[in-house]
């Protein structure tokens, strides 16, 4: 028969940041726990399949009811820029500052300089093939200050080259320091990165 236990822990150990002793934990930390919180926890599990959806637009995780998540339908949003940025967190990150009303797009990850890690490439010149023949102006590149967010910012360079017209590219300011991720930064940093974004 399966060993549940370790079946489990082999299943926590797939999560970000997780070695084989957390994983562990997590699994004895669950048998010590009460039957309805263990349940209730399977339960928002469970859910994630039923009540998430991906936003056909920005590509970011929502729970709503429509294809389109509330950021990308509401028509007080400016059409005429668009923010790419790594991940999800990094979303809620500049939602935060309340400074920025434009479109977003979520590239789901970064590249290494090795080689590794993947973004969505071909939903990003998609999207932003689409928008130039709408109000599109500027895309703000919203990468953390680190060498994999520079080594994407340049593959998305490239990517968009061809499409770049009249279409300004730009990158968050001064203000985050370097090596520092996005979705760590506070409001006011985020904020002034923002504003004082500059071309590239
Ligand atoms: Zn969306």
């Amino acid at each position: 028969m399966a060993d549940r236990v370790e079946d489990l822990a082999r299943a926590f150990e797939r999560l970000p940041g997780i070695g084989p002793r957390q994983a562990k934990r997590f699994v004895y930390y669950l048998l010590s726990a009460s039957q309805s919180d263990r349940s209730r926890m399977a339960d928002l599990i469970r859910d994630l399949n039923a009540n998430v959806r991906q936003c056909r637009e920005c590509m970011r995780f929502w729970s709503g009811a429509a294809d389109i998540c509330n950021y990308c339908s509401d028509p007080n949003r400016d059409d005429s820029i668009l923010m790419l940025i790594e991940k999800d967190q990094d979303l809620l990150a500049v939602e935060r500052t309340g400074a920025y009303r434009g479109r977003y797009f979520v590239l789901g990850g970064v590249l290494t300089l090795s080689g590794k890690g993947h973004i969505r490439e071909q939903e990003l010149v998609e999207r932003v093939e689409r928008r130039t023949r709408g109000d599109l102006a500027e895309i703000v590149l919203a990468l953390s200050a680190t060498s994999e967010g520079e080594h994407t910012a340049d593959r998305v360079r490239e990517l968009l080259a061809p499409l770049r017209g009249h279409l300004k590219l730009s990158v968050l300011g001064r203000g985050l320091s370097t090596g520092s991720e996005l979705e760590y930064a506070d409001a006011p940093t985020l904020s002034g990165a923002l504003q004082n974004r500059k071309e590239t």
